[in-house]
């Protein structure tokens, strides 16, 4: 028996993939968070950071692809995400974070690590809404991602969080 609660999820994390909202997660879904991302940070995507964080982009759609697109036409629709990526990553959340971590890896790049790999709390937050985690739930889990209270999350935090986000427990 499956929940309401445990289907709103699954519907969020969907939504949140499908940045364009045209009801399939495709290679431009990727592609446009990385742009919404460069952007955000004022970022050229033409620049080391700009081209690492697109070919993470390109990895993370060909990983959930790889996964989820079972008639292969290029595109998850809703019922291959639920029926698909939504089961097999929750039994694997490690493989999850492997397609997501360069993507991610990329991403705190551009959002500032001054060189220690951690990026401020606040930027996190942005990070996370604008990949679709819902404003309220990025805010509270960047803050709760800064186990040590010194306002700065790294890589070795933020990639098993997102990966226990998007794969939805039960
Ligand atoms: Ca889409
Ligand atoms: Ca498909």
């Amino acid at each position: 028996m499956v929940s309401s609660e445990y289907e709103g999820r699954i519907a969020a994390r969907f939504a949140g993939f499908d940045q364009d909202g045209n009801g399939y997660i495709d290679r431009q879904d990727f592609s446009g968070a990385a742009k919404a991302l460069l952007a955000e940070f004022g970022t050229p995507a033409r620049s080391d950071k700009g081209q690492a964080l697109y070919a993470g982009a390109e990895a993370f759609w060909q990983g959930m692809a790889g996964i989820a697109d079972r008639d292969g036409d290029q595109r998850i629709s809703r019922e291959e995400f639920v029926t698909g990526a939504v089961k097999r990553l929750r039994d694997n959340p490690d493989r999850f974070a492997e397609i997501a971590r360069p993507f991610l890896h990329a991403a705190l790049d551009v959002a500032g690590t001054d060189g220690d790999g951690a990026v401020a709390v606040t930027d996190i937050a942005r990070v996370l809404a604008l990949l679709g985690v819902t404003e309220t739930v990025a805010r509270a889990a960047a803050a709760a991602l800064d186990g040590d209270g010194d306002g700065r999350v790294g890589e070795a935090e933020l990639v098993p969080a997102f990966a226990r986000y998007f794969t939805v427990p039960e």
